[in-house]
């Protein structure tokens, strides 16, 4: 790592979270204004190509495609073709557990495709609070720049 990368990655240590972008205060506002609940989301529309995704990865389980808002530069998400109630991992019950450990084995599967050798990160939002904007369960997979702690 560079010293002046690494002079980054202590200043945010140093001084908590980041200044707010608009970006991220867009993102916020969507998922605020998100209403939990059972009906189809747009994440329907990419699984029956109702609409188009530029898909990276696709199983019969499982569908990975580069996010339309990508906040670096590897952006994907990974979701399960039958969301099942799964519409975030707070409604996860036993029955789950294959789906959500074959969403986190593809996403080290896709990563690796991607080329992230030097590290990524996985996040699943998770309600209001999580920031979480559709009720679909998703993996977000980043990569591909030094990442910051704690996320904003
Ligand atoms: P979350 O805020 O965790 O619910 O994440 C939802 C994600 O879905 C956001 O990062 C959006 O940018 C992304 N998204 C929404 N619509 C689409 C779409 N049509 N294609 C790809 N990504 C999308």
């Amino acid at each position: 790592m560079s010293s002046c990368k690494r002079l980054q990655v202590l200043n945010s240590h140093i001084s908590g979270a980041p200044q707010q972008s608009s970006a991220m205060a867009s993102e916020k506002d969507a998922a605020l204004a998100a209403v939990a609940s059972d009906s189809p989301t747009i994440f329907d529309k990419i699984i029956n190509k109702q609409i188009p995704a530029n898909v990276v990865y696709e199983d019969d389980k499982v569908l990975a495609f580069r996010d339309i808002a990508p906040q670096a530069p590897t952006h994907i998400l990974l979701i399960p073709k039958v969301r099942d109630g799964l519409t975030g991992l707070s409604k996860a019950e036993e029955r789950h557990c294959e789906i959500l450990g074959h969403l986190l084995y593809t996403a080290k599967v896709v990563a690796k495709q991607e080329g992230l050798e030097e590290g990524f990160r996985i996040v699943i939002n998770d309600g209001p609070n999580g920031c979480q904007s559709v009720y679909h369960l998703h993996v977000h997979l980043l990569g591909g720049r030094q990442m910051n702690w704690p996320p904003g």
